[in-house]
């Protein structure tokens, strides 16, 4: 057959995270408190999130199983199908094998809904009644309004102004599932209030603003939808499904791709080979992101904070600066100046590279792809894509597998000028 896709069945799905830090062969640096340049102290970070999220945070179990309520949410999308780009290769006159994991099959349209369908769940357990959250594309809020949704908690959401005006749709998405939407900066908080209304708004600012928020309201926790341990950890359900898939195919790949903005697509896409490549197997491993926000390519490997008014935890990771202003280009969802500090260490130790990719040869890709594939890919998920092109155009007999970590049906804005 040409057409060439790996289902699981949905009692393939994996029942348990994989968390990579039982297994690396170093410790991640902690956390540090900017108060007193100490490691944070857990009982602190108890304002804004909740203990079971935070004990995942610190954990280095092996293997976390999935709750069963939020197995029953996955089950709704995943397992997600893993297809040979064949139209693709075709197109390219390539040797190379290109399969890629799609993501964009979920409720709305990312990989996103992994970790917020088990952040609402933890939270629900906790007594949380509110969730809030910063939003740059908008993905992370829909999938967060439809997670709440689903366990009975109110979201709301500080959305990137220039994503906000540029994005119609994704609002309209989020009040579908009730989430609570405004642009950032905003003047609902006294950070948000320095910003004159001319600022686009940055993820770092929306966080800050998120945050100031849940300090200020009993029962509301704070949820992130990337760069921390645990998102990470959730996200593992899409590395774990693929290696299932490809082992049914008796494939081991020759490389492994992914965007990456905050590290959560591709830490969770990646992450579960890592004991391969620890065990002396050639796998490359390689995080794309944008030329006009290079965290992984340009930054420094240095202490930062998460946000822009130095109210998370100083952690360490590639930075481009907390103050950094990226322009406002249309990959909304890769706009954040730092990095995941896994990946961050694991980029450090040499374990994974990095590339960064022009927008132009991300729109380029974007459309190719839609016309071969049949998907138009998300923004952020085209610079996968561009690369990948890249790397097939070597015409080398080998194996490449990215994940595609959403559609841009609701991004379509986008590709106006491309
Ligand atoms: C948010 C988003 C990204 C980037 O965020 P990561 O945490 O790096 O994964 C990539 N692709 C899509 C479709 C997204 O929504």
């Amino acid at each position: 057959m040409f057409r060439e896709v790996v289902y699981l069945k949905p009692e393939e799905m994996p029942k348990s995270y994989y968390n990579v830090l039982a297994d690396l062969p170093f410790k991640l640096d902690p956390p540090l408190d900017p108060a007193t340049g100490e490691p944070m102290k857990p009982e602190k970070l108890l304002a804004i999130f909740p203990e079971p999220l935070l004990e995942q945070e610190m954990s280095d179990e092996r293997f976390i199983p999935i709750p069963e309520p939020v197995l029953r949410e996955y089950a709704v999308y995943r397992p997600t199908p893993l297809v040979r780009a064949r139209f693709l290769e075709e197109y390219l006159g390539t040797q190379t094998r290109i399969y890629y994991k799609y993501e964009g099959v979920s409720p709305t349209g990312s990989h996103k809904t992994n970790t917020a369908l088990a952040q609402a769940y933890y939270n629900k357990i906790s007594g949380t009644k509110t969730l809030v959250t910063e939003t740059g594309a908008g993905q992370w809020g829909s999938a967060l309004s439809y997670a709440g949704a689903k366990f009975g908690l109110e979201v709301r959401i500080f959305m990137v102004k220039v994503s906000f005006y540029q994005k119609p749709f994704r609002k309209l998405l989020m009040n579908i599932f009730d989430g609570n939407v405004v642009p950032s900066p905003s003047s609902l908080t006294r950070f948000g209030q320095k910003f004159d209304g001319e600022h686009p708004g940055t993820l770092g600012i929306a966080i800050s603003e998120a945050i100031e928020t849940v300090l200020k309201q009993n029962d509301a926790k704070y949820a992130l939808g990337s760069v921390l341990n645990h998102v990470l950890l959730h996200q593992t359900v899409i590395g774990l499904e693929l290696k299932e898939q490809l082992k049914k195919l008796k494939i081991i790949p020759d490389m492994v791709v992914a965007c990456h903005g905050g590290g959560s697509n591709f830490g969770g896409t990646i992450l579960p080979f890592i004991p391969d490549v620890l065990n002396g197997k050639d796998i490359k491993i390689i995080a794309v992101e944008p030329e006009s926000c290079p965290s992984l390519t340009k930054g420094e490997y240095r202490y930062d904070f998460g946000d822009t008014a130095g109210l998370t935890p100083m952690m360490k990771m590639y930075t481009l600066g907390k103050d950094f202003v990226p322009p406002a280009i249309h990959a909304g969802g890769l706009r954040y100046h730092g990095a995941a500090p896994i990946v961050s260490k694991l980029l450090h130790e040499k374990l994974i590279s990095a590339v960064a990719v022009s927008q132009d040869e991300v729109f380029q890709a974007g459309k190719l792809f839609a016309r071969v594939e049949g998907i138009v890919p998300a923004p952020e998920s085209a610079h996968a894509v561009a690369y990948v092109i890249k790397e097939a155009k070597k015409n080398e007999k080998k194996t490449i597998v990215f994940t595609l970590s959403g559609h841009g049906y609701f991004d379509l804005s986008a590709y106006i000028n491309a």
